[in-house]
């Protein structure tokens, strides 16, 4: 079967990861049902790393466990940006490298399975949200999930409903 890729849709990310829990032995199981919460963010930012924009080809973002450094393309739309943030992380939490791709088909495989991960993250508003707030991504609304995850940035200021207004007023300029 073939595995998809970071630029597959969700709805063969998912397909593909269904039917390989079907063959697959529980190890692999545990490995996709791995939460990524709170605490893995606290844990990264504790260990140092550090997310950074660059200009880098043929990648959209580059993990390296060793230097604790994400890098994320520069100038993506926005939400390849926040996909390519959600994957690098997983990656970083499972102690990954760039190289992932490079290593044949378990490699193809693991990295299917961590796209599937990180779409669902992207589209949780909690996570995407504490993932801007950690790592001081400006936050951007182009779906749902996104809308969303900019309320739950400012929830803590609707005591003050004047700065919700501007903050959205910025977000949208
Ligand atoms: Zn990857």
């Amino acid at each position: 079967m073939t595995i998809p890729s970071d630029a597959s849709s969700f709805a063969e990310l998912n397909d593909y990861i269904s039917r390989l829990f079907q063959y697959r032995d529980s190890s692999l199981l545990l490995t996709i049902n791995e939460s990524f919460s709170k605490f893995y963010l606290d844990i990264l930012l504790k260990n140092n790393w550090k997310l950074y924009f660059g200009d880098i080809e043929n990648y959209e973002g580059l993990t390296d466990s060793n230097k604790k450094i994400i890098t994320i393309k520069r100038n993506l739309d926005p939400y390849s940006r926040d996909k390519a943030i959600c994957h690098e992380l997983i990656h970083a939490q499972r102690g990954e490298n760039l190289d992932d791709l490079n290593r044949g088909i378990q490699g193809l495989r693991n990295n299917a399975i961590v796209e599937w991960n990180a779409r669902r993250i992207r589209a949780s508003p909690t996570l995407l949200s504490l993932i801007w707030k950690t790592f001081d991504i400006p936050p951007r609304i182009y779906d749902r999930a996104s809308l969303l995850a900019t309320k739950e940035l400012v929830k803590p200021q609707l005591l003050f409903p004047s700065l919700e207004r501007d903050y959205n007023f910025t977000l949208m300029d």
